[in-house]
């Protein structure tokens, strides 16, 4: 992988609290990475540093060869979208996304061009010259995404862009802006704290805790082979799990299966609840020793009822094991 935006050993404090403590990352160019974890483990901080808002206490930003660590924002080349919609009000959408460009010094005609090809890329066209009050929440997010390419940016930082839309505009959004990303292969950072987003729209996630990596690595890999207890909680669901060797587990619910209560080798258990969830349901079960797992069956074959004596068989494989920190 040829580095594009790299961090290098990044910190920063605020007060007591530290933000980042020694951050490394490394991007490609037209690459997407999500930074993931809990409130308050330093992603916007990260992505802050790497617009050039917050100046770190040590360590470097190197972009596309050049040390940015000093550089003010605006000679940075990044296109931002934030949470909340930060559209002008009195701008329509056009003149929302011809701003920036205005800014950099570029004509009056080229603007108003290159502004409604923007628009035309996400998807807007049409409405152009509406107002931020007459568009809706996903379409403001459009604009805005629209604004920060429009600048052709070596780099776009994403800070939580969907969480303030509904869950169907929100889905709709994440894969518009995966598209419109790789349409335009742009290098690209994306904080959130959701786990479902950022497998569904990364190249690489790196899951962040308390201001340090946990684990950088495609979805699939991180999912599958979670480098640490933390990481296997975070991304995807787990349930705990003392094997009779007394081995302490964290074990995915795809990796349980519901059997006959007499089969051979089988746990005996009882249903405690069906958990509806669309194509696959999860059935939960009491173990006798009073600890619950779970076990993915799909919706038209769960046919289990709560109380019902079943036997479960667990997979553990692919099971964690668990510490006490997290
Ligand atoms: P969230 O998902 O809640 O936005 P986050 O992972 O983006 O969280 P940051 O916003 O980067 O986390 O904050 C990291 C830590 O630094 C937190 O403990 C936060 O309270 C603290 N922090 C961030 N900015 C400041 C600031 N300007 N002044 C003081 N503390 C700050």
């Amino acid at each position: 992988m040829s580095t594009f935006l790299e961090f290098s050993g990044v910190r920063k404090r605020f007060g007591d609290t530290v933000a980042l403590g020694g951050f490394d990352l490394a991007l490609a160019d037209g690459e997407l990475v999500s930074l993931l974890g809990p409130s308050g483990c330093g992603k916007t901080t990260a992505l802050r540093v790497a617009a050039g808002f917050e100046q770190p206490d040590g360590g470097r930003v190197v972009l596309a060869g050049t040390d940015v660590t000093d550089l003010p924002p605006h000679r940075r080349d990044m296109g931002m979208v934030f949470q909340q919609y930060s559209l002008f009000p009195h701008l329509t959408a056009r003149d929302n996304v011809a701003f920036g460009l205005r800014v950099r010094g570029m004509g009056r005609e080229e603007r108003a061009r290159r502004a409604s090809e923007a628009l035309e890329r996400v998807r807007l066209r049409g409405l152009e010259d509406r107002y931020a009050h007459q568009l809706s929440g996903g379409q403001q997010q459009r604009v805005a995404l629209a604004r920060a390419l429009a600048i052709s940016p070596k780099v776009l930082l994403l800070d939580e862009p969907l969480s303030a839309l509904d869950a169907a505009v929100r889905e709709e959004l994440r894969d518009e802006i995966r598209r419109v990303q790789r349409e335009a292969g742009v290098a690209t950072i994306f904080v959130t704290h959701d786990q479902g987003e950022a497998i569904a729209i990364s190249d690489r996630i790196c899951v962040m805790r308390e201001g340090r990596i946990e684990q950088v690595g495609a979805p699939r890999d991180v999912y599958l082979s979670p480098a640490s207890p933390f990481v296997a909680r975070f991304v995807g669901s787990t349930y705990e799990w003392t094997a009779p060797d007394g081995r302490r587990l964290l074990v995915r619910p795809e990796d349980v299966t519901v059997c006959a209560p007499d089969a051979e080798g089988a746990l005996r258990a009882k249903v405690v609840a069906t958990l509806f969830g669309g194509a696959t349901s999860v059935v939960r079960v009491a173990l006798a020793d009073g600890s619950q797992l779970g076990a993915v069956v799909l919706s038209r074959d769960a046919r289990a009822t709560v109380g019902e004596a079943v036997g479960v068989r667990i997979d553990t494989t692919r099971a964690v094991v668990r510490d006490d920190r997290a």
